[in-house]
């Protein structure tokens, strides 16, 4: 019934599957799912592209006057029925999914007028509710109202090896020391940076997926989910 839908919040650190699981999730249950990552990674490559953002400098003042004239929407593949990441009107989801997008991605996220702009655009999605959102600040900034939030965890090892192995399996050729050096950068940029940082919001249930498998984790996530909608019915 179109009244018991709810808003998920799934936040968690770098590569921790969190968006396998809420977009598996999202499917299974008919929802709306939208990726936060893939729009602060959008930002970046716009970024990168203009010169704004390189692997040793973000000049913040030139980034924030060009927001106005990024525009992020997500159009879903008809061959795969898979959501991808459009930016100004070009696909542009393989593109940000390097390891150079993920290199500097953290920085421009840190900025607190990029992330002002996309809270913003991200609530958006969630007015009808009926969505599954994953990121970093969902259940605190985003909707702190959500009715299901969930904080994923797993070992940066056990990140950076699956992150690694995505990453091979899509052809780059990456090493597994970078991909490691990458995680760990991130999770310190993303959990110390001044405006809403990573972390565990009071009333999130945490999954520890280190030693699970995909299926399990998706068994888990909908568990929660009939928990949580049959206790509101
Ligand atoms: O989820 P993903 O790893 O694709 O996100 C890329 C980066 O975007 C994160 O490392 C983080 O710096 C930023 N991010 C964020 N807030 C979100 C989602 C992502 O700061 N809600």
């Amino acid at each position: 019934m179109a009244d018991n839908r709810i808003i998920i919040a799934i936040d968690g650190f770098s590569s921790s599957g969190k968006s396998s699981m809420a977009k598996q999730l999202a499917k299974t249950i008919g929802y709306a799912y939208v990726d936060s990552g893939a729009m602060y990674r959008a930002v970046t490559l716009y970024a990168m592209r203009k010169g704004i953002s390189t692997p040793d400098s973000l000049d913040e003042k030139a980034l924030i006057d060009e927001l106005s004239n990024i525009a992020i929407s997500f159009r879903v593949d008809d061959a795969t029925g898979r959501s991808r990441t459009v930016l100004n009107g070009e696909d542009v989801e393989d593109l940000i999914r390097t390891i150079e997008v993920s290199n500097q991605v953290s920085p421009v996220s840190a900025v607190a007028e990029v992330r002002r702009d996309l809270v913003k655009k991200q609530q958006a999605f969630g007015v009808e509710k009926g969505i599954v959102m994953d990121g970093r600040d969902i259940g605190t900034t985003v909707f702190p109202a959500a009715e299901m939030k969930v904080f994923v965890d797993a070992s940066p090892e056990v990140r950076a090896k699956r992150r690694h192995l995505e990453l091979q399996q899509k052809g780059q050729d990456v090493a597994y020391e970078d991909v490691y050096k990458n995680v760990c950068e991130r999770d310190h940029i993303d959990s110390t940076r001044q405006e809403s940082p990573l972390r565990k919001a009071d009333d999130a249930y945490v999954l520890d997926n280190d030693n699970m498998t995909i299926e399990e984790q998706n068994q888990w996530l909908l568990d929660l989910y009939n928990k949580i909608v049959s206790s509101k019915a």
